[in-house]
């Protein structure tokens, strides 16, 4: 295993000059981080500090395909502050994975976990791979193997991954399963996102989604937009997507467009979210339920209230901000929002509610089933629930009391109350040695 710590004191993420779909996870992390803590008071070589991640590991990860040959694999875990507690974040799989985009992810972990107040920091890892191109017995074996090649870096008291694009909770049970059997005890608290039968929590799966639901809900409010009738569209059909989707829909809210790799359908009327299978129960089917089909970019500039771009990064870019006709933007998926749409949507009066926010029930779900791993006691789904609403409602109102206050934004809002925490943390325990 190579690993390898990032301690340049070099900006090469900040120029300001590159925006546009290529920008980087680490570049929109970091102009987020400077331009937030310029207006806080928190002490700049703190900041300088959380520019950096405490460790990158970088892993070759050695698979035998199905038909006999090698193929060997980049797998990285980027963990960027503990701070706060273990390090925690997802996994993911997918053929963009790059080293810049892990410790970007990994940053806003670290956010995501403080404006929760979760005694967790910030971690995110990722195999440059295609799922797609894998048979199941590939997954697993691949899984199996990157679980070996991280098995010093995580750790239940360490660094807790988590499903994230393109992991779900059968990987999760591959790589407990791989770390266990190698540490010669069950150890559920190494991951989260599992399935509840080997101690995974009840609701975990659709908490990303649920707290999506639960923030819209409570923006609409804020802005006097009342859930009945108002009209949504959401990008992406899968975990986080569809919970949010037919939740907002039970409420009352009428879901106009939904998406999902293939193009998007468009319904002015409402589309019955449970009829169209998430991408979990029948994948990439979105566009064979509807008569009305539109291409993803055009969902994302229809005319209604709410946009909830829940598919991937850099989709609301300086070339289609302008073009936006939603009242607000939801953050589902992580980084949507490039920085120059993110100044377009903020000169418009767009309020955008921002990912570390949003979509923050996945790692407060992760934080329940650890601390149910850990006591070896498992919580009914309706606990899960109320103790999630709970979770997100204090959130929002922190966040609300900052926007308010400070009269900034709401991504601005969110990083304050994050950086708080974290800055007060690192002020407190100081640097060793
Ligand atoms: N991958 C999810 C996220 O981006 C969840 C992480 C976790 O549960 O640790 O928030």
């Amino acid at each position: 295993m190579a690993s390898n710590t990032v301690n340049s004191r070099r900006r090469p993420a900040d120029d300001e000059s590159n925006d546009g779909t290529d920008e980087s996870a680490l570049e929109t992390a970091r102009r987020q981080l400077n331009r937030v803590a310029d207006g806080l008071d928190i002490d700049p070589n703190i900041v300088e500090r959380l520019r950096h991640p405490s460790h990158v590991h970088r892993v070759a990860v050695p698979l035998k395909r199905d038909d006999g040959s090698i193929e060997v694999f980049t797998g990285y875990r980027a963990q960027h502050d503990s701070v706060r507690g273990p390090y925690k974040g997802g996994i993911r799989y997918h053929p963009g994975v790059t080293e810049e985009e892990c410790i970007g992810l990994s940053m806003w972990m670290t956010w995501k976990c403080a404006v929760m107040d979760i005694p967790f920091g910030g971690a995110k890892g990722g195999l440059v791979v295609d799922p797609k191109r894998l048979s199941e017995t590939e997954h697993e074996r691949l899984t199996r193997r990157f679980a070996q090649e991280l098995r010093d870096t995580v750790g239940p008291k360490r660094d807790i991954p988590a499903p994230d694009m393109g992991t779900d909770s059968r990987t999760m049970a591959w790589f407990m399963d791989a770390y266990s059997m190698q540490e010669g005890e069950t150890e559920p608290g190494v991951v989260t996102g599992k399935p509840p039968v080997i101690g995974g929590s009840y609701g975990r799966e659709e908490a990303p989604g649920r707290s999506v639901a639960l923030v819209t809900r409570e923006a609409c409010a804020h802005y006097d937009l009342g859930l009945d009738g108002t009209t949504i569209a959401i990008q992406g059909f899968g975990s986080v997507g569809a919970n949010a989707a037919r939740l907002l829909d039970e409420w009352g809210a009428t879901i106009v467009s939904i998406s999902d790799v293939n193009g998007a359908v468009y319904d002015p009327d409402g589309i019955d979210t449970v009829d169209v299978p998430s991408h979990d129960e029948k994948p990439e089917a979105v566009t064979q339920y509807a008569d009305d089909r539109i291409s993803n970019e055009e969902l994302l500039t229809l005319d209604v209230d709410v946009l909830i771009p829940a598919a991937v990064g850099n989709v609301l870019t300086e070339a289609n901000a302008d073009d936006v006709q939603a009242e607000l933007v939801v953050e589902g998926a992580n980084g949507p929002t490039t920085s120059s749409a993110d100044s377009v949507f903020s000169e418009r009066g767009i309020p955008v509610i921002p990912d570390i926010l949003a979509n923050a029930g996945g790692v407060t779900v992760s934080y329940f089933e650890w601390l149910q791993d850990i006591n070896r006691r498992q919580w009914s789904l309706e606990r899960v629930h109320d103790e999630l609403e709970s979770e997100m409602l204090d959130a929002w109102c922190n966040v609300r009391r900052e926007v308010e206050e400070r009269n900034v934004s709401w991504r601005d809002g969110a990083y304050s109350v994050a950086l708080s925490r974290i800055g007060e943390a690192h002020r407190i325990r100081g640097l060793w040695p």
